[in-house]
């Protein structure tokens, strides 16, 4: 049925009523932009004109943007610190927000070594749902029939805390899933997953996830896309397959569920889906046991459209993985969000992952953009930079995201770098750039530059028994094993070669990067099992005097050089790796619990 809305053309026949109702929103709200953007900053403005923060900064309950501008900084989390620190330890007063603080989010940003704390209201979950309910009338604009059968998706909760003042805190998915929003949500055909929620609720990462796969084999027919969040979850999931596909296979067979499941209302559950069903438990069988998983995702579930997980940003390592195991399915990258508040979607959700652009929603959040000078460390104090309006920017150039929310972030920077690449209506559209200050990352993790050279300057204390020391180092996020590692290229400088550093003390070296890096990353190696043993590679010396001949061949110049920290161009890798005299896995899991250290 195409439902008729004269302003749904731009983008689609609506393929029914609710969509036409979806469709009929994003032109509305995207065509109004600067109305809209200036609605929210009233609201904002007028519903916490008398928190704390506000006050300060002398805003007189004024709402227009001029006087805005001109009294509030722009700030980043650090600025926020202490404010954060008071609510989380129990201060209840409006110090942000007019709404009280419901929970904080915990990003996978961080700070200090922790996650950062996102203080939210509860209002920003119809905000969220909000957004998550225009993804599936944008997609059935281009993909047909998608009502008529399932989304394998694999979704996890991570682990939540409470903070001193008795504030849960816990990733802004974890919360959404465990919302009623989520685990009551009314039936919709264009929406139905495999995965029931005792799967994704379960807090077991591998009953969650092996309860999930055994449900998506189980449906494999009616499975029409696949996804996660990130393209490093499917991987895993992909991974999680080749390492369980005999156990999963017979308990499809005999339709009786691996005891390792002991999770009460996972079985109760689980128990109800399977089956003895020894002719899927075959043809599963028969095409995991192949040497080759090539298209391994196309051949178990052959009806699968395309691929629902984002491969843009530091993910778009993952397509050529993706592409080889699903056998080129096209990649649906379909919304761009945060802890701090969920941003826009892509209205063109087939287009290839290099075209991929998303168009800021201006009712989720007031938007400023900070224009980026690639080379500019920060701007003076004394001449703050021009922010520039969301319907302001400008096509080509590039900007630094800021944002004013309803939950009480004031012009804070989200540190996300965006290009501009056209307009929807007079809503601008984003390629994603980049995230400011990431060197390593290979799932939700972030390592920046300063981090690692801690990791570095800790972990060679070992080192110094054997009069040996660390002259030269650089990176790799290698994403070529599942899940991928760091690996930390080390050239040593030796005084005592009856003395060198054995294996072992090197393995220990591993470790200790590791111990240091950010609990993102710990949380990944201990918990989520997203990311594999830190390895150590250790190259001969004078290795980095070539990579500075090559450089410097290539239009470097000698004086300005500098070894660069994170490395991913071939013949740089290549001639690296030539040089590896020796190398090193870290031994064991570094230290994590969910709780914040103090
Ligand atoms: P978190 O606060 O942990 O939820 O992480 C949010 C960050 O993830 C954003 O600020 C971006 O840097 C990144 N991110 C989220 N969505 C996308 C996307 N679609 N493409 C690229 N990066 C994204």
């Amino acid at each position: 049925m195409a439902a008729d809305s004269p302003l749904s053309s731009q983008l689609g026949p609506p393929a029914c009523e609710r969509d036409a109702k979806a469709l009929h929103f994003i032109e509305e709200t995207t065509s109004h932009a600067d109305s809209v953007q200036d609605r929210v900053l009233t609201e904002i403005l007028t519903r916490n004109s008398q928190t704390e923060y506000l006050r300060r900064f002398k805003l007189d309950g004024a709402t227009d943007r001029e006087t805005f501008k001109s009294k509030l900084p722009i700030i980043t989390y650090e600025d926020l610190k202490p404010e954060i620190h008071r609510i989380a330890n129990g201060d209840r007063s409006a110090i942000l927000s007019a709404h009280p603080i419901s929970e904080f989010l915990t990003s996978s940003g961080t700070s200090a070594g922790e996650r950062k704390l996102m203080p939210t209201i509860k209002e920003e979950l119809d905000r969220r749902r909000l957004l998550y309910s225009l993804l599936m009338p944008v997609m059935n604009l281009y993909v047909p029939g998608l009502e008529r059968g399932k989304g394998l998706y694999f979704l996890f909760v991570k682990s939540e805390t409470r903070t001193p003042g008795g504030l849960l805190a816990r990733p802004v998915l974890t919360s959404y899933y465990k919302s009623d929003h989520f685990k009551t949500r009314p039936y919709d055909p264009y929406n139905v997953y495999t995965s029931p929620n005792e799967a994704i609720l379960c807090p077991d990462s591998f009953q969650s996830m092996y309860a999930q796969m055994l449900c998506g084999l189980l449906q494999r027919q009616q499975v029409l896309r696949v996804g996660a969040v990130f393209a490093s979850g499917l991987l895993r999931a992909i991974r999680f397959l080749q390492l369980n596909w005999p156990q999963l296979t017979q308990d499809i067979e005999t339709g009786a569920l691996n005891p390792k499941l002991t999770d009460h209302s996972l079985r109760e559950c689980m128990d109800k889906i399977l089956k003895p069903n020894p002719e899927l438990a075959e043809c599963v069988r028969h095409e995991c046991s192949k040497d080759n998983w090539e298209g391994i995702i196309a051949r178990i579930w052959q009806n699968t459209k395309y691929l629902d997980v984002i491969v843009t940003g530091a993910m778009a390592q993952y397509i050529p993985t993706l592409d080889y195991y699903s056998g080129g399915l096209p990649l649906a990258c379909t919304m761009y969000a945060s802890s701090e508040c969920y941003f826009g979607l892509n209205l063109n959700p087939m287009c290839k992952p290099s075209q991929v652009s998303y168009t800021i929603m201006p009712n989720m959040a007031y938007f400023e953009f900070l224009p980026h000078e690639p080379h500019s460390f920060g701007f003076p104090r004394d001449s703050p930079p021009k922010l520039v309006d969301l319907v302001d920017v400008e096509v080509g150039k590039e900007y630094e995201l800021v944002i004013t929310t309803y939950a009480g972030l004031y012009r804070y920077r989200v540190g996300d770098i965006l290009r501009v690449t056209g307009f929807h209506n007079s809503a601008p559209q984003f390629h994603f750039v980049r995230r400011k200050n990431v060197l390593l990352s290979i799932d939700s993790d972030k390592t920046d530059e300063a981090e690692l050279q801690k990791a570095v300057e800790n972990a060679s204390r070992l080192l110094r028994e054997f009069n040996t020391s660390v002259v030269e180092y650089t990176s790799y996020a290698d994403t070529r094993t599942i899940p991928g590692h760091y690996v930390i290229y080390w050239e040593l400088l030796g005084k005592d070669s009856a003395n060198s550093p054995t294996d072992e003390v090197l393995k220990q070296c591993c470790l200790a990067m590791e111990e240091s890096l950010n609990s993102v990353y710990r949380q990944g190696r201990v918990a989520d099992n997203s990311i594999g043993p830190l390895e150590i590679r250790v190259v001969k010396n004078g290795t980095f005097e070539e990579l500075m001949d090559y450089a410097i061949s290539r239009g470097a110049s000698i004086n300005q050089y500098k070894v660069p920290r994170c490395v991913n161009f071939t013949p740089i890798m290549e001639l690296l790796d030539s040089r590896v005299v020796s190398s090193h896995f870290s031994p064991a899991s570094p230290h994590w619990t969910p709780e914040r250290r103090r």
